[in-house]
């Protein structure tokens, strides 16, 4: 579902849909501005998920947080993957994804759900899920062998087995959380895509070489 997305003078967006919760503060940094994240983990690319109290350091080796702790802010870095932030209406508990295509194949979006659901008691009909700035169809083509591991969510087309092809990392764990039960009412996409924007947003696939990151976090304020 589309919901506005604002661009603050701090130069982080934020979605309309969250701010309505007074209870907690979000955004999806740019190029010109981040939001604070006070426990951030060392992204592996993985599809492992920890509870914020068990990051203790930033080398600890995960790809998602979540936690219900007041003024706990969690965040992920990303230039090109997708930054997904989670909010349980119900138990207050939020959590923060990066998802490239390894961790979206290996089901990272479905893994957080399941770690709120355990840690938090958060069922997922009670889940906001917003999707930040993120390479997009448009702009990400891979390989067959990496657009196969994404068909079964969507994302690609299973049938074109060879070559190259566009996949839609964004979709494919819009199709995860709502395959775990989150209501596509809920999820709020902006659909900006990070290559094309390349002004406001640093890419990895236009700058391999050194591409900046973006902040997206979330925490709970009480
Ligand atoms: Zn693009």
């Amino acid at each position: 579902m589309s919901s506005s997305f604002r661009l603050g003078s701090d130069g982080v967006y934020r979605c309309d849909a969250l701010q309505a919760f007074v209870w907690q503060k979000h955004g999806f940094g740019t190029r010109k501005g981040n939001p604070e994240a006070r426990v951030t983990v060392q992204q592996i690319h993985s599809a492992r998920v920890c509870n914020a109290a068990g990051v203790r350091h930033a080398g600890v080796q995960a790809d998602a947080l979540v936690t219900d702790r007041i003024r706990e802010s969690i965040g992920v870095r990303t230039a090109d993957c997708v930054p997904i932030l989670l909010l349980d209406v119900k138990t207050r508990a939020v959590g923060a994804i990066h998802a490239g295509w390894r961790g979206t194949a290996a089901e990272i979006s479905a893994n957080a759900l399941r770690k709120m659901a355990e840690d938090f008691d958060s069922e997922a009909g009670n889940i906001y899920a917003v999707l930040g700035p993120c390479i997009r169809v448009c702009c990400y083509e891979v390989d067959a062998e990496v657009a196969m591991q994404l068909a079964r969510f969507g994302a690609a087309d299973a049938e074109s087995a060879r070559g190259k092809q566009k996949v839609d990392l964004a979709a494919a764990n819009r199709f995860q959380l709502q395959a775990a039960g989150v209501s596509p009412e809920r999820i709020f996409d902006c659909e900006l895509c990070t290559r094309c924007l390349s002004e406001q947003f640093y890419s990895y696939r236009r700058q391999p070489r050194d591409p900046g990151r973006m902040i997206s976090s979330i925490a709970r304020l009480g």
